[in-house]
């Protein structure tokens, strides 16, 4: 699986316990990767934490999935306290 964990509020929400859940993630095979709406002159504190763990996608004001589509990565799983800019909503059921 592919795992991307948002920055803002959910990494930095509790970065010792993302730290231990992201080595369990790769130590059992998946990747894992960070996507963050950071922009320009923002970048620095989240290469100098998660982004020494994974990759880090900074996708401005691109949808989250598209975004990490374009860099080669097919998503399989976000971790994001604002889920609303991973992409399009599309509702089910109506
Ligand atoms: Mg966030």
């Amino acid at each position: 699986m592919i795992i991307a964990i948002d920055y803002d509020n959910t990494y930095t929400a509790a970065p010792e316990l993302w730290d231990q859940t992201i080595k369990l993630f790769q130590d059992a095979g998946h990747a894992v990767i960070c996507i963050t709406a950071r922009t320009d002159g923002l970048r620095q504190p989240v290469l100098d934490s998660i982004g020494k763990l994974v990759p880090v996608i900074f996708s401005g004001s691109e949808w989250k999935r598209e975004a990490a589509k374009k860099r080669g990565y097919a998503v399989d799983i976000f971790i994001d306290d604002m889920p609303e800019i991973i992409g399009p909503q599309h509702l089910l059921g109506k």
